[in-house]
């Protein structure tokens, strides 16, 4: 952006917005009443519907995405962990070197546990609701989205098509990028965004230069999310995980554990954690973790001691259930 916009939004964002825009990262719940996201609303039968544009990166970052792991378990005796995962950035994860531990007794039973605990992947992204039925106020209007794997493929499948009759787009760019149509079905019980889609390229909002540099000036920072401030210390994760898990699992397993891995299979019907590298361990391989793929919902995962919202709750269980 030129000098010139960078005076006229000195006027328009001083230290209070700045503030303001400050406290609404703190606050505690995090994202899931966080009014800068969006999600796609799905109906009763889990089918949705919506058009969205991404967003650039804006001024002063590099990326128009941001990557988070985090975690949203139950322990044996139902109280929740969640919790953002250091090793987004790299840092030490106690949920995590608990996984690893399951992971390498190499009984299957504690294996399971490991899939149902190990962290998950989301991507958080500026985006431009074109159109969205079930609630057309949000339409016209800049979000954040947060979203997983599987949606995450398809923006790099765009840049980098696998097939000669494709051309390579930047979805990212106001200029060169497409609309993205998401997609949500229902699939055995699965929430699934595989039909999702990019439609063909084109030039956002015509490419009126007024029209997108207001829009731009509207987009929100990422980097904010991944701070490292956003991840609470190894020693208070570890008094966490072990006040969750009390003793109720040990890399012998216990029969209440037993127990709550036979539940986890049956409801989640697959498991394509781990598994699909027997020789590594959760905590390096679940990159490419397909269940986690397309969440579509809003919570930033850093819950207040035990005051997560309830709603939070909902969401981990729902995402469990996403294919
Ligand atoms: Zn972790």
């Amino acid at each position: 952006m030129s000098l010139s916009n960078l005076k006229k939004d000195r006027g328009r964002k001083g230290i209070e917005a700045l503030a303001a825009e400050a406290a609404k990262m703190n606050k505690p719940g995090g994202s899931f009443d966080d009014d800068r996201f969006w999600r796609p609303s799905r109906d009763k039968s889990d089918n949705g519907f919506a058009v969205i544009r991404f967003l650039p990166a804006v001024e002063g970052e590099d990326i128009p995405w941001v990557r988070i792991f985090s975690h949203g378990f139950k322990g044996p005796k139902g109280q929740w962990y969640i919790e953002n995962c250091p090793t987004t950035n790299s840092g030490k994860c106690p949920a995590c070197e608990r996984n690893t531990e399951l992971w390498n007794s190499g009984i299957d039973a504690n294996k399971d546990i490991a899939r149902k605990r190990k962290r998950r992947l989301q991507y958080i992204s500026n985006v431009y609701i074109v159109s969205d039925p079930k609630n057309p106020e949000n339409e016209g209007k800049v979000f954040l989205y947060k979203y997983g794997m599987k949606i995450f493929t398809k923006l790099m499948d765009a840049m980098d098509p696998d097939f000669e009759d494709e051309d390579a787009i930047n979805p990212f760019c106001f200029w060169e990028g497409a609309d993205f149509k998401i997609k949500i079905r229902n699939v055995k019980g699965f929430v699934n965004y595989d039909k999702s889609e990019f439609a063909a390229a084109s030039k956002f909002l015509d490419a009126d230069e007024k029209a997108l540099e207001a829009l731009y000036e509207g987009q929100h920072k990422l980097q904010p999310f991944v701070d490292n401030s956003e991840f609470k210390e190894y020693k208070v994760l570890r008094e966490h995980v072990e006040s969750v898990l009390q003793d109720g699992d040990s890399p012998q397993s216990s029969a209440a554990d037993e127990a709550a891995a036979e539940e986890d299979v049956q409801a989640e019907g697959h498991s394509p954690g781990p598994g699909s590298s027997p020789s590594s361990s959760p905590v390096t391989n679940d990159d490419d973790d397909s269940d986690s793929g397309s969440a579509e919902a809003t919570v930033t995962v850093n819950s207040e001691d035990d005051g997560e919202p309830k709603s939070a709750h909902a969401y981990f269980e729902e995402l469990a259930d996403e294919d």
